[in-house]
C-alpha cells in the first residue's frame, strides 16, 4: 500500500476506534481468514454475576442453599484476586450484606483459581482442577451432575472446598455483547472462520459459542497453552488474527498474525496487540479487516 492509503486507513481507523500500531498491521489483516477470539470479556461482556449458591454436605449437591458464614468465607478467599469470576463472587456477598473476614496467604492458581487462609480456615475456590486432589474424589464426582447443569445454562460453575472437604457449588454467568452475534455472522459471511478459545470448561464454552453462531470451541486451554493453539492454526496454513482482552492471551496476541486487543482490557493486551479495539466491541473486527481489505485492494 502507499504510504497515503494507509495514512487515509489508519486515519479512518481511528473514527471507528480501530487503532493500528503501525503499516504492518494494517497490512497483514488483509490476508486474515481465521479469527480466534477469547470468550471472556472478549465475546461476552466480561462483567458476570452470580446466578446460583448450594451447599455440599457429603454426598451430593442439591438445591439447598448455601448459609451466609460459609458464603462469607468463600468470597473472602476471592477477595484478593482479580478474576471477573471473584469479583461476582464478592459483589453476590456484599449483596447479601455480609461482612468479609480478612484472608491470608493467598496464592491465585491462574486458570483454576484461588487459595487462601481465612479465620483459620484453608479454604479454595475455583475448577475441578484446583480441586483435584485436594479433597476427596468422591466429593468433586458428586457434584458433577450440577456443574453439568449449570454449565449447560452457560454458567461457569465454581467449586469451593473448606479444610480439604468440598461445601458449595457456585455458579456465575456472564452476559454476550450485544454485537457478538452479528460480528461472527459478519466474518463467517466473508469466508472468515472463527474459534472460540477459552480456558473454561467446554459445556459452558459451547453454551456461550452456540449463542453467538460459533462452531468451533477449544475449551479447557490454561493460559500457557493459548499460544500454542495459535500456533496449530498457523501450522495449518492460515493467517490467523486473535482477539483478547486479559493478561492470559498476551502471548497468543503476540503469536497471532495479527493481535487484536480490546481496548476495554488490560494494558498487558493492549501492549502485546498490533490493533487495540478502543471499544471492545467485536464488530471492530470486522471494521478492521474491511478497512484492510479495501486498503490493500486500491494498490493492486
Ligand atoms: P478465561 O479464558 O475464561 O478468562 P481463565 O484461564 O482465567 O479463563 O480461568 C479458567 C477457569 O479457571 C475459569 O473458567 C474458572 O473455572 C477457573 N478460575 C480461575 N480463576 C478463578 C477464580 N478467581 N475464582 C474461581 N474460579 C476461577
Ligand atoms: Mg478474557
Amino acid at each position: 500500500a502507499t504510504p497515503l492509503s494507509i495514512t487515509i486507513a489508519t486515519g479512518k481507523g481511528a473514527q471507528y476506534g480501530v487503532l493500528y500500531r503501525n503499516a504492518q498491521a494494517l497490512e497483514r489483516t488483509a490476508a486474515v481468514d481465521v479469527v480466534v477470539f477469547d470468550k471472556t470479556g472478549t465475546i461476552t461482556a466480561g462483567h458476570p454475576s452470580l446466578t446460583h449458591a448450594v451447599a455440599y454436605h457429603g454426598t451430593d449437591a442439591t438445591d439447598t442453599p448455601l448459609d451466609d458464614a460459609t458464603f462469607a468465607l468463600i468470597a473472602a478467599a476471592e477477595t484478593r484476586s482479580e478474576h471477573p469470576l471473584a469479583q461476582a463472587v464478592v459483589e453476590a456477598a456484599r449483596d447479601r450484606g455480609l461482612d468479609l473476614p480478612e484472608a491470608s496467604a493467598f496464592t491465585s492458581v491462574p486458570g483454576q483459581g484461588v487459595r487462601a487462609t481465612v479465620q483459620g480456615h484453608t479454604v479454595r475456590v475455583g475448577n475441578a482442577a484446583l480441586l483435584d486432589g485436594s479433597i476427596p474424589a468422591q466429593q468433586v464426582d458428586d457434584a458433577r451432575g450440577i456443574m453439568e447443569r449449570f454449565a449447560a445454562e452457560g454458567a461457569t460453575p465454581v467449586l469451593a472446598a473448606i479444610d480439604g472437604s468440598l461445601v458449595a457449588v457456585l455458579a456465575v454467568a456472564d452476559t454476550v455483547k450485544p454485537d457478538a452475534r452479528e460480528a461472527i455472522a459478519a466474518l463467517h459471511a466473508r469466508g472468515v472462520q472463527t474459534v472460540m478459545l477459552t480456558g473454561d470448561n467446554a459445556t459452558t464454552a459451547h453454551a456461550i459459542a452456540h449463542q453467538v453462531g460459533m462452531r468451533t470451541v477449544v475449551a479447557n486451554v490454561v493460559p500457557q497453552a493459548k499460544e500454542q493453539v495459535i500456533r496449530m492454526v498457523q501450522d495449518q496454513g492460515h493467517v490467523v488474527a486473535m482477539v483478547g482482552d486479559g493478561i492470559n492471551d498476551a502471548p497468543a496476541l503476540v503469536r497471532a498474525d495479527v493481535g487484536m486487543a480490546m481496548g476495554t482490557g488490560t494494558d498487558v493486551a493492549m501492549e502485546s496487540a498490533d490493533i487495540t479495539l478502543m471499544h471492545g466491541s467485536p464488530m471492530a473486527v470486522v471494521t478492521a479487516w474491511d478497512l484492510s481489505r479495501a486498503t490493500m485492494r486500491n494498490i493492486r
